[in-house]
């Protein structure tokens, strides 16, 4: 089979076509021929090797896909069903494992591109808006990288909960989408302070929420922005990690709040994953989450899909088609 593999870690050249085995089933796993992958920010971290693994490695976790074959034990899947994972082993590939445990079904209506696209992002936008802060109307978020994957989900998901979502994109294009997506106002941080922003639109008040994935440069404007006793849900650090903080501040800047969250940790029960799968995926099946997929690439140009990833070209999903 066919496999994006890299040796060691380094920048995008390090992504290299392979031809490999295609592996077996082990118990508890389900062979995978995979359709439509989905990239996401995490493998650019372990590609760089800021988050370690065992090489050679192939990257990603999330795809759509048809069952191949089932390894023993595993029950309530056959083969030809079209499921869809984020816990695949190695997605960028023809074939792959995956533990039954974390496989879900694609429900009618649904195709494999928008099934790959929706998942991760989609779970991510459901447990930040209904678990690490539950928005309810008359609530105001502060979204970061509004246009990005996670950022355009996020965005209707709180809006159609009755939130105010206010964001933050890099250019007018950008800003173009997230409004589309329901922002009531788009900021232009590369342009404007955000922090200063946010103070004038919330009348001074301050936001109940920031979900921040950009990190680094958005960090300490992020805490600026919260309201006395808001929270600061820091879920990624696309622009680089926050250096080391003093807690006191949390006191001094209003009493704050700051989490730290994963997704694994909100899908780590099958009950879990299903709700909030099932939500995500009928959703888009009854077209109440729109999904932008315009950054599909071919497999073998992984490393042009992490290129343009990185260098802020991409808005909504990017998927790799093997
Ligand atoms: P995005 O589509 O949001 O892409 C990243 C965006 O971040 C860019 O498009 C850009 O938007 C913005 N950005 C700001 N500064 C930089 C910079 N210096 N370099 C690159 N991008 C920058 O990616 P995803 O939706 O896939 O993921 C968003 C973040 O969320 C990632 O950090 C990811 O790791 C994290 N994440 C965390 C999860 C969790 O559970 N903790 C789960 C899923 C994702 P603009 O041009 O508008 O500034």
């Amino acid at each position: 089979m066919k496999a994006i593999q890299f040796h060691s870690t380094g920048g995008p050249e390090v992504l290299q076509l392979a031809d490999l085995p295609i592996p077996e089933p082990g118990p508890g796993q389900v062979l995978l021929r995979i359709e439509a992958i989905g990239v996401n920010f995490i493998e650019i971290y372990f590609r760089k090797g800021v988050y370690k693994s065992a090489l050679p490695l192939i990257p990603g976790s999330e795809a759509a896909s048809t069952v191949e074959e089932l390894g023993p034990g595993v029950t309530g899947f056959a083969a030809g069903d079209a499921v869809v994972s984020c816990a695949v082993i190695g997605s960028y590939a023809e074939y792959a494992l995956v533990p039954a445990a974390q496989l879900v079904k694609i429900p009618q209506g649904v195709t494999m591109e928008q099934a790959a696209a929706a998942m991760l992002q989609g779970m991510t936008a459901h447990y930040l808006a209904f678990s690490t802060y539950p928005l309810k109307a008359g609530n105001t978020a502060l979204v970061h990288a509004g246009a990005g994957g996670v950022g355009l989900l996020l965005t209707q998901i709180a809006t159609a909960q009755g939130a105010r979502v206010i964001t933050t994109v890099s250019t007018p294009a950008k800003a173009e989408l997230s409004r589309e997506a329901g922002a009531s106002d788009v900021i232009l941080y590369t342009k404007k302070d955000f922090e200063a922003e946010v103070k004038r639109l919330t009348g001074g008040k301050g936001v109940d929420v920031v979900y921040d994935s950009v990190g680094k440069t958005t960090f300490e404007g992020s805490l600026n922005s919260l309201r006395p006793r808001g929270l600061l849900a820091l879920f990624g650090a696309s622009s680089g990690p926050v250096p080391p903080f003093d807690l006191v501040q949390l006191n001094s800047k209003g009493s704050l709040f700051i989490t730290r969250p994963t997704l694994w940790h909100y899908i780590a029960t099958r009950a879990e994953l299903e709700w909030r799968s099932s939500e995500v995926l009928n959703w888009v099946a009854k077209g109440d989450l729109k999904l932008r997929t315009e950054f599909t690439y071919p497999l073998a140009e992984a490393a042009k899909a992490q290129i343009d990833l990185e260098e802020r070209k991409t808005t909504g999903k990017i998927l790799l088609v093997p």
